[in-house]
């Protein structure tokens, strides 16, 4: 059974839909009718590492992913960040929503699933620890540890830790984003994934470049690094 795991979990939270946060059928992360407002990423044309789109041809890594070298090897994502994705993502994260948690992880699965990729262990964006504090909860971090738990694969959640306090990205323009998240992070016994596939978990990729401070951070101790989102955006100031 596809959800198996994922349904013991559901016994502490409902199904909720993603889009409308009404109660959905087990094994569902969207009622019906929403299912029709989600847009998901399809990989085709589109940049290895970015997905952002680019003409038809063999270099599937664009101009700005040549420049910039991040120290993954591809970025996975499910869905278009906009509409009530985002607003849903928003609530996740901003809201007090953890129990929104469930269906995103379940759209997590399926696409990584579908996708057919494989990794031997799953890490996730880490927090600030007075950011956690605040939040009370780690968003990547939830959706991280239910997909190791589907694949049954080790989740490391204190391998990647934060250890600058950054502004919100999405508050920032274009060029504040890299100084702001620049040397945020280090890692705890990274012995732990030598050689290891792993799987880097967060919620949003829009510029990218939290994403690649934290893969240079691990690549030194792994060179098989997967960058996955739950949404991909694009980038608006
Ligand atoms: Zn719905
Ligand atoms: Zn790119």
């Amino acid at each position: 059974m596809f959800y198996k795991k994922i349904n013991i979990l559901s016994l502490l939270f409902p199904d909720t839909c993603i889009v409308c946060k009404k109660p959905v059928r087990i094994s569902s992360y969207a009622c019906k009718r929403c299912n029709d407002k989600i847009e998901y990423i399809n990989p085709i044309f589109k940049c290895k590492t970015c997905l952002s789109h680019i003409p038809k041809s063999d270099n599937r890594i664009c101009g700005f992913c040549l420049k910039e070298n991040p120290q993954y090897s591809r970025l996975i994502s499910c869905v278009a960040y906009k509409g009530y994705i985002k607003s849903s993502l928003q609530a996740y994260k901003f809201n007090n929503r953890p129990d929104l948690h469930i269906g995103f992880s379940k759209l997590a699965c399926e696409t990584l699933e579908h996708d057919g990729v494989y990794f031997d262990a799953v890490i996730s964006m880490p927090l600030h620890r007075n950011k956690l504090l605040e939040r009370g909860y780690n968003q990547s971090a939830l959706i991280a540890k239910n997909i190791a738990k589907h694949f049954e694969v080790p989740f490391y959640d204190d391998l990647l830790i934060k250890v600058k306090e950054t502004k919100t990205q999405s508050e920032l323009k274009y060029a504040e984003r890299r100084k702001n998240i620049k040397g945020a992070f280090d890692v705890n016994n990274p012995e732990r994934i030598n050689e290891n596939t792993i799987l880097l978990v967060d919620d949003i990729f829009t510029t990218g470049f939290t994403m690649r401070e934290a893969a240079k951070t691990c690549a030194p101790h792994t060179d098989k690094i997967i960058a996955f989102t739950i949404a991909k955006g694009i980038l608006e100031n």
